[in-house]
């Protein structure tokens, strides 16, 4: 073999193998959109200015991190008929901070199975002061069912898919959220709207991040 032809060869392997570890493969999602009309959109605007400060005339978020949540409802299809209403039905506390119902752009059930709700850079209610930035994932979980193996796959699945398209800083648990109040990241124009998580734990946080080769440590700058 001559030289050059050994030369494409090396860089033939190179491209392919390079090519390999860049290109993220997309999971299988179900798509499962929940109800998008011009009374989501109005609410989705206003929670945009008057919780987080922003004024805009689009509903598009720059995904900057991914928060991860579990349901506290213990079925898929009882989830995405909480998430579908436009108005949040109880929840006085909530509502007094905005009528837009909570949703999340992902579900994903105890099979693994993943469900999109929304567009991923399409604005969700599911984290105070970080939705403007933040794709929300549910799982289907609580503190006494805790999430599954199938779960942590289908999460790291989707999230090193995400990864490779936006430009995320952060991975982190609902329950770990309040760590970026005080801090730049954090756009809330109430201070003292905020409530306390314990979904999804560290337990499973830290094992998401150890998949992800991300640090555990989220001290946000
Ligand atoms: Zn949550």
């Amino acid at each position: 073999m001559g030289k050059r032809i050994v030369g494409f060869f090396v860089f033939f392997v190179w491209w392919v193998l390079s090519f390999q570890l860049r290109a993220q493969e997309r999971p299988t999602i179900v798509q499962r959109p929940i109800t998008w009309n011009s009374t989501r959109e109005d609410l989705s605007l206003s929670y945009l200015e008057q919780r987080h400060g922003i004024k805009s005339a689009s509903v598009e978020i720059v995904p900057k991190m991914v928060v991860v949540h579990w349901t506290d409802v213990l079925s898929v299809s009882k989830t995405i008929r909480t998430f579908d209403p436009v108005q949040l039905p109880g929840r006085p506390g909530l509502k007094k901070a905005s009528l837009l119902n909570v949703s999340a752009q992902f579900v994903i059930g105890r099979d693994g199975t993943i469900f999109q709700l929304l567009p991923e850079t399409t604005f969700a209610r599911h984290t105070i002061g970080l939705n403007y930035c933040a794709i929300g994932i549910e799982n289907i979980g609580s503190a006494r069912y805790p999430l599954t193996e199938a779960q942590l796959k289908a999460n790291t699945a989707l999230i090193k898919y995400l990864m490779s398209k936006y430009d995320i800083q952060y991975v982190i648990g609902h329950h770990e959220y309040q760590a970026f109040q005080g801090t730049e990241w954090w756009k809330e124009t109430d201070p003292g709207y905020f409530t306390k998580k314990s979904d999804p734990g560290n337990a499973f946080m830290e094992q998401l991040r150890l998949n992800l080769g991300m640090q555990q440590s989220i001290v946000a700058k």
